[in-house]
């Protein structure tokens, strides 16, 4: 390091996750956030106190979903007979159905991975409150920050105000403990994600990389997906694997196969898109009588009941949403690969929208494994799932995947080309 650097204060720095320009940090107002001065991302937001409030929120939040998995659900009556479910039963009727790739994903998102979320707050907070900070810690608070988007808890929730409505007209329908229990828990479970500040995680484990940085000429600086650490990597090792200092992450300069990975799935996806909407997914049997749903079928009868705002919403999320998706991602990954400079920011809000909304598509896979648990009635009334809502569910897991595969940072890459060849052009 030359004298002159050895003055400058040191000021620590931070990679825009979606347009890759690094930036210097700066201390926040309580409940302030810093965003990117290229693209518009948030970067950071100021918690104060946060991981002490995330902590005690993660208990709270326990000992709710104890409590929505241990009461009744609800209550399904029709005819003088009754069908008692639990927030479990819907897994169970689709298991007993045959659909256990749809068991298996109603499990995960609405219960498992939540709960997982939650003992992973603990285990890796408690050590740190008490001043503790095993290498495991941070390996358990990357892995949470994976599995954070496959928690669905909050659809879940919509799914179950759909089957409500949707089931209002056909029966009585009677609210148990477990449903007040899950609404207190989605809404802690948001209190406490809204906490986090995982710099203060972060921290603990090694200091922000910080200004005076190292000569451009003979490294290169990568950033950590995990815990946007500045890494500066050797050019002589950019093609060997390198990992993170801090949270021992793989680091990459771009999410490696990035374009090709994304094509493929969106192209995977398209081809599902037809069997999800052409096949039944779902078939309402009353009085020995089968009449088969597709999802827009579905959505014409909600219109035909005069049920506007759930239709509305359904043919939002398991219509709109999806071709949104699909189109949206050909169109980045197109514009990308033929180094497009339209809009850089633009488009990197069209890749923020897709990323968040995409689970949202999930509504109508939830409804029908609460549909299925609740009207159970033999002969009188019964839903069984279809295998259109396989179908589905693979598209909506599949362009999750496929938007995730996607370097937002790619879009950004030719403008940053273009402005490093124009002085040399001059000269
Ligand atoms: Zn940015
Ligand atoms: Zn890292």
């Amino acid at each position: 390091m030359n004298d002159e650097a050895a003055f400058l204060p040191r000021i620590p720095v931070i990679a825009c996750h979606e347009c890759g320009l690094i930036q210097r940090m700066r201390p926040l107002a309580a409940g302030a956030r810093a965003c990117c001065v290229r693209c518009g991302a948030v970067l950071y937001r100021e918690r104060p106190d946060s991981l002490q409030r995330v902590l005690m929120l993660s208990i709270a939040a326990l000992i709710l979903f104890v409590l929505a998995h241990a009461f009744p659900f609800m209550t399904f009556r029709l005819e003088g007979r009754e069908q008692l479910s639990t927030l479990l039963s819907g897994v169970i009727g689709l298991f007993r159905a045959g659909m256990w790739p749809l068991a298996v994903l109603v499990l995960c998102a609405a219960s498992l991975i939540p709960l997982l979320k939650l003992l992973g707050n603990l285990f890796v907070l408690l050590p740190l409150r008490f001043g503790h900070a095993p290498p495991v810690v941070a390996r358990v608070f990357r892995w949470l920050e994976v599995i954070h988007p496959w928690a669905m808890m909050e659809v879940y929730l919509l799914g179950v105000i759909v089957a409500y409505v949707k089931l209002t007209d056909l029966a009585r329908l009677e609210l148990g403990i477990a449903v007040y229990a899950f609404v207190a828990l989605i809404v802690v479970m948001i209190a406490a994600d809204a906490a986090l500040d995982p710099r203060q995680v972060w921290r603990r484990f090694g200091a922000q990389a910080s200004t005076p940085l190292p000569p451009a000429a003979t490294t290169t600086l990568w950033s950590c997906h995990a815990c946007d650490q500045v890494v500066a990597v050797r050019r002589p090792a950019l093609h060997r694997a390198v990992a993170c200092p801090r949270c021992g992450a793989r680091l990459h300069h771009r999410k490696p196969g990035s374009l090709g990975r994304t094509a493929a799935l969106v192209s995977a996806a398209v081809i599902l898109y037809l069997p999800a909407n052409l096949l039944p997914v779902m078939t309402v049997i009353s009085f020995g009588q089968g009449h088969p749903d597709t999802i827009l079928s579905g959505v014409k009868a909600l219109i035909g009941a005069g049920m506007w705002p759930v239709a509305l919403l359904v043919f939002f999320a398991s219509i709109t949403v999806p071709v949104l998706k699909l189109v949206g991602l050909t169109f980045l990954t197109v514009s990308v690969r033929r180094g497009s400079s339209w809009r850089p920011r633009d488009r990197t809000l069209l890749y923020r929208i897709i990323e968040s909304v995409g689970r949202w598509s999930m509504v109508d896979i939830f409804m029908i494994s609460i549909l299925v648990a609740l009207v159970n009635l033999g002969t009188i009334a019964t839903i069984e799932p279809g295998v259109g809502a396989i179908a589905f569910a693979a598209v909506v897991i599949i362009t999750m995947i496929a938007s995730h595969s996607f370097d937002p940072r790619l879009i950004w890459d030719r403008q940053e080309t273009r402005h490093a060849r124009r002085p040399t052009r001059r000269a």
